[in-house]
């Protein structure tokens, strides 16, 4: 089946009962038990709810994975993730992660045992020096945010593999409708469904697939046993999300290239990153790996002040964090998805006081050229 059909049918079927098309929302915490130790295969809504099984069977099949594994965020998800490894297991990790991954990381799981080096995935050769005999996953973000850099995971995957290491993307910012890592020789992917899965910027989710039932069936223990799972209204609006992400994602793609090419000729961007663009390091590795570039477009403009400005200006784009809705969202990572990164290691990174990040929405895109003009204007 192609994408599309996939995404509307993907995983769910009539209900049994009523023969409801659209998959309920289960809003019940218990099931019914016929009699003792016999019951309909669901006890208890942290372990089984219809809603979310349906969300993780589609999501799966979009990502071409036997099983999926849904959160109540993403960060559960990376988390849950994470938890594969032990006290001791070294986790090699995109140096340019997004930042609550990397708060992750350095305040939470480093306290517990676990050791991370985070490496420029982009270089193999960085990424092939990093491991060592305790290395047990390498944990890879392309394109990262906010700057873009796309690491080859084909690449990077035969290398992991060659040493015995799993490899999980998260593939938040492509979507499964650009981007399938597991194709490419990755183990897991995880998702912030809270971007472009749910595609409205009305929900919080995360997921996890695998193609390897030995790791599916141990993040459905840490599912469980953990217990951040999605409620199944939340799991509900991200299966209706679905269902028109090939749609979305064409329009956020075709308006973030038209908006990539204007503002990398505007006299008040002083650095642009796309991977559409010809100018990106990684603008071969990006189609070869990918089937589109993606809605993401950040720009230097070279100061606070100017960014303070055309923050203040902006009239279609909002001013928020979160990236993958329907609407144009504009941010500076550097006070506000990234403040928990040390200046230094920012700067180093590329994410500047000047540095804006654009998540581009659906709407006409005359209009969002217009506002970014006025908005622009020094
Ligand atoms: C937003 C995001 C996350 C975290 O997801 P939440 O749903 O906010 O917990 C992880 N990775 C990437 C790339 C993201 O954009």
């Amino acid at each position: 089946m192609g994408f599309s059909t996939d995404a509307v049918h993907g995983g769910q079927e009539a209900e049994p009962v009523t023969g409801a098309v659209m998959t309920p929302i289960f809003q019940t915490s218990t099931y019914k038990q016929d009699g003792l130790g016999k019951h309909r295969g669901y006890e208890y809504a942290r372990t089984q709810n219809p809603t979310r099984g349906a969300l993780e069977r589609n999501i799966a099949v979009l990502e071409k994975a036997e099983h999926g594994v849904a959160f109540s965020s993403g960060m559960s998800a990376i988390s849950a993730v994470m938890h594969l490894c032990k006290e001791g297991d070294e986790i090699v990790i995109t140096e340019n992660v997004y930042g609550g991954t990397y708060r992750l990381a350095e305040r939470i799981l480093r306290d517990r045992g676990l050791r991370f080096a985070f490496v420029d995935t982009t270089d193999l050769a960085a990424v092939k020096a990093s491991f060592t005999a305790k290395t047990k996953l390498l944990f890879v973000e392309t394109p990262t945010n906010p700057i873009l850099r796309v690491t080859d995971i084909r690449a990077v995957s035969a290398f992991a593999r060659s040493r015995g290491v799993l490899v999980t993307v998260d593939n938040t910012f492509m979507s499964p409708y650009f981007q399938n890592p597991l194709e490419l020789g990755a183990d897991i992917v995880v998702h912030s469904s809270t971007k472009y899965l749910n595609g409205h910027s009305d929900m919080v989710g995360g997921v996890v697939v695998t193609n390897d039932t030995g790791i599916a069936d141990k993040l459905r223990f840490i599912q469980n046993a953990v217990g951040a799972v999605p409620g199944p209204f939340d799991c509900w609006l991200a299966l209706r999300g679905t269902k028109t992400l090939a749609l979305r994602m064409r329009q956020h793609e075709t308006n973030a290239r038209y908006l990539a090419a204007f503002l990398s000729r505007h006299p008040a961007v002083k650095k642009i990153y796309y991977p559409g663009l010809e100018s990106h390091p990684e603008h071969e590795l990006a189609m070869r790996q990918a089937r589109g570039f993606g809605g993401i477009v950040s720009i230097d403009v070279g100061s606070l002040d100017r960014v303070r400005r055309a923050l203040e200006r902006v009239r279609v784009f909002t001013l928020a964090e979160s990236l993958g809705g329907v609407e144009s969202l504009i941010c500076h990572p550097a006070t506000m998805t990234h403040a928990s990164v040390p200046e230094e290691f920012r700067n180093r990174l590329g994410i500047t006081e000047g540095l804006m990040r654009l998540s581009v929405g659906i709407e006409d895109v005359e209009d969002l050229e217009a506002d970014l003009t006025q908005a622009l204007a020094f």
